[in-house]
């Protein structure tokens, strides 16, 4: 009989196939065996995991704002790789911006890699910028490894990394058709936006009429008008309006290849408990009314959606004039990387999903936007990146607990369900702080 490295024992245990009871074989760090609970795996190593967990694989969570170097202060790959190990996530693919430089060339792209070296508890990838000049780097990122080239269209909140304009959008998806590269946007109109009555004070609702559904549909519409003529593939950012579902809907029906995300706190939160002045809700586009929510639930369970990831992205707290509570002068950005499991289950259980759908959601759905072939999933073959959540397990957030760099969040106090009891990278529980992460490249791991 064969020996692996290590064998896990679950009576709950959730593959492609849905949740059974099994044994898993790690070797090498990958899988190399799943069998029935009875009869068994032998291991040099056997971890019997008790009835009250579920293993599951460890996720993917593909928007992350790291922000080193240069924004260090922010967040950084330390603190955020702990905090992703903490929350069960074994992949972050960072953002190409709030950081300084921007990774809009190779060179910033080598500038974050040395940055992130030695430091990251799980894999780390990084997506590339798509700004106005760039067009003639977009090769050479995609060469270097980057998953894909992000894009605004409208101011980004930081100078040094400036929006496309709509009719720059066909040139660079045809550059990217080129080598089949991948569009991802931050769906806000910017003449929408400038329309729309200016935010200023403390009144959630005041803000949320500056940022309205109308911007983000007609960025969308824009967007799958462009991968429709180029044929190049495209994905929206944290969709947060159901306005859009629709459009998105029929444009996959058409063969159009789009995609999109959605966010815990889209799911979760909603604009009518928002309290005035509590900044710590602001990101943009903004949380939407409950009635709204529900329908990006819908989409959830229709796979109109494909992915739910975090957003993550913290900044200073004096940045979120807490102070003052001013939703016009506060930085937005949620930050909820180590939070997103519990907060998205607590609200899908409620709802009659299933932990299979979560992993849809979390692990599978982001590993296919990127390509991750061996991650995401337990399957033969794959990394053994395992998350044991015990979903029962009640808890109440207490940001001193967090370990994120500046753990400000809109769920503090909140009550949750489900623990993340460890996370395992290749094999290995993640204990301590020792960072065996990998820095990923497109198509390498
Ligand atoms: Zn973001």
């Amino acid at each position: 009989m064969i020996e692996y490295d290590t064998v896990l024992r679950a009576r709950r245990l959730v593959t492609a196939a849905g949740e059974d009871s099994g044994c898993v074989g790690v070797a090498g760090g990958r899988i190399a065996a799943i069998s029935p609970l009875e009869g068994g795996l032998d291991g040099r190593r056997v971890i019997e995991l008790g009835e009250d967990v579920v293993l599951l694989p460890g996720l993917v969570d593909s928007h992350v704002h790291v922000n080193e170097p240069g924004r260090t202060e922010w967040e950084g790959f330390a603190t955020a790789t702990r905090a992703a190990a903490a929350g069960g996530v074994t992949t972050i693919i960072d953002m190409p911006l709030n950081s300084i430089p921007p990774t809009v060339d190779v060179a910033a792209l080598e500038v974050k890699r040395k940055a992130a070296e030695g430091q990251c508890l799980v894999d780390v990838g990084f997506w590339g910028g798509a700004v106005p000049g760039n067009r003639g780097e977009l090769h050479g990122l995609h060469d270097a490894g980057v998953f894909g080239f992000k894009c605004f269209l409208l101011h980004s909140g930081v100078d040094e990394f400036p929006p496309l304009h709509p009719s720059d959008l066909d040139g660079y998806m045809e550059t990217l058709r080129g080598f089949d590269g991948l569009l991802i946007v931050h769906a806000e109109d910017a003449a929408a936006i400038d329309q729309a009555p200016s935010c200023h004070g403390r009144r959630y609702l005041d803000f949320l009429s500056s940022r309205p559904r109308a911007a983000e549909s007609l960025a969308i519409g824009q967007i799958i008008q462009a991968a429709r003529r180029t044929g190049t593939r495209a994905h929206i950012l944290h969709l947060s309006s159901s306005d859009a579902l629709p459009m998105l809907a029929r444009a996959r029906r058409d063969g159009v290849r789009v995609t999109a995300e959605t966010c815990p706190h889209y799911l979760v939160l909603a604009a009518e408990e928002v309290p005035d002045g509590a900044t710590q809700f602001k990101c943009c586009p903004p949380v939407r009314e409950a009635s709204n929510r529900e329908l990006l639930w819908r989409s959830l369970a229709d796979g109109t959606i494909d992915c739910v990831v975090s957003d993550h992205s913290p900044c200073t707290p004096e940045l979120k004039r807490l102070d003052i509570g001013d939703f016009g002068l506060a930085w937005g950005g949620i930050a909820s990387l180590e939070l997103g499991l519990p907060v998205v289950w607590t609200e899908a259980r409620r709802r009659g999903f299933s932990l299979t759908d979560v992993v849809r959601w979390m692990a599978e759905g982001p590993a296919r936007l990127l390509g991750l072939q061996h991650k995401g999933r337990i399957g033969l073959g794959d990394d053994a990146d395992f998350c044991v959540f015990a979903p029962d397990e009640a808890f109440v957030v207490d940001p001193e607990r967090l370990h994120h760099k500046n753990p400000l969040t809109p769920y503090d106090g909140r009550p949750l369900l489900g623990v993340v009891r460890s996370t395992w990278l290749r094999g290995e529980e993640l204990a301590g702080e020792r960072p065996r992460g990998q820095l990923l490249t497109r198509g390498g791991a």
